[in-house]
């Protein structure tokens, strides 16, 4: 049977694991032909290994200009432009800090290179993944934000600022297409509690990790973590030619945990 990305080109950032990962192998499946890029060398590599014919690695520090330029090169001679493009790379800067970012203490260094990565990464991948699928004559970018994107989080501030500022780019970029009658949609889809390694500074570990998960899975509408794959899902759906009207719009993959609040009183 026919995959429903067969004769696709997709470029997905941060990919060597995660959600990223979960993307490159569902788009691979689907037919496509996958670049996965990180700076995770090693991992990334054994990924596309492991998917075999139609994975490509490439190496990507998303933030750095030099590094899409290159890439660039490549795409263009070896790929002749590109179908699809998800920047996925993501940090939430936990480990760079001791604590978590509030807005008091916020490290200054620690803010910017947060900035750098989500913000400035996907800023890049606009700019260069425009160019790669005007080639192809249209296409799909993708940008991973997240729920922090559109509320506050305590403590995640540089974080959350990053993934609001996703959002807010995504929208210019699908006017933009519409500007120039570029056959180009970009959308964002917004993941809330996903269980990736991304996870694993605030889990602890062990026992720790398994009470933490039931503590967070308490506050989520459909009593959950969601799986990689469940992001992955709603990223083919914006990638499908069966989402040709949809640009500039946000979805949510979160358990339900953006649709409201508890309302009712717990009785004793
Ligand atoms: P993860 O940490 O498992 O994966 C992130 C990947 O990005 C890693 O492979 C990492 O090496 C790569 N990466 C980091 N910095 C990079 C850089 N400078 N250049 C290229 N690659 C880089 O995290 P994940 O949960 O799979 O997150 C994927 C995306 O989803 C991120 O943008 C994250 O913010 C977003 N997100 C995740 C959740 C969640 O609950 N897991 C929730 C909301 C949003």
């Amino acid at each position: 049977m026919q995959g429903r990305m067969e004769g696709k080109k997709a470029l997905i950032t941060g990919a060597a694991r995660g959600i990223g990962e979960a993307i490159a192998r569902l788009f691979h499946r689907e037919g496509a032909i996958v670049i996965i890029s990180d700076i995770l060398e090693n991992q990334g590599r054994l990924v596309a290994d492991d998917l075999g014919e139609g994975a490509y690695f490439c190496s990507l520090n998303v933030k750095n200009e030099g590094e899409w330029k290159i890439l660039s090169e490549k795409i263009t001679l070896d790929f002749g432009g590109l179908d699809v493009l998800v920047n996925n790379a993501g940090i939430t800067g936990f480990m760079e800090t001791t604590g978590l970012h509030n807005v008091e203490d916020v490290d200054f260094a620690s803010w910017q290179e947060v900035i750098d990565v989500n913000l400035n990464g996907t800023m890049l991948g606009c700019k260069y993944g425009i160019r790669w699928i005007k080639r192809k004559g249209g296409g799909s970018i993708i940008n991973i934000s997240s729920r922090s994107g559109i509320v506050g989080i305590p403590g995640v501030a540089a974080y959350a600022a990053s993934k609001a500022a996703i959002r807010n780019h995504t929208k210019p970029v699908a006017l933009y297409r519409a500007e120039n009658r570029y056959q180009i949609r970009c959308n964002s889809i917004h993941p809330a509690a996903v269980l990736t390694p991304m996870w694993d500074s605030v889990l602890g570990e062990g026992k720790e990790r398994d009470t933490a998960i039931l503590s967070i899975e308490k506050g989520i509408p459909l009593g959950k973590f969601g799986r990689p794959q469940d992001v992955a899902y709603a990223a083919l759906f914006l990638a499908l030619d069966e989402s040709p009207y949809i640009t500039g719009t946000e979805l949510h993959v979160d358990g339900g945990i953006l649709a409201g609040a508890e309302a009712r009183p717990e009785r004793h």
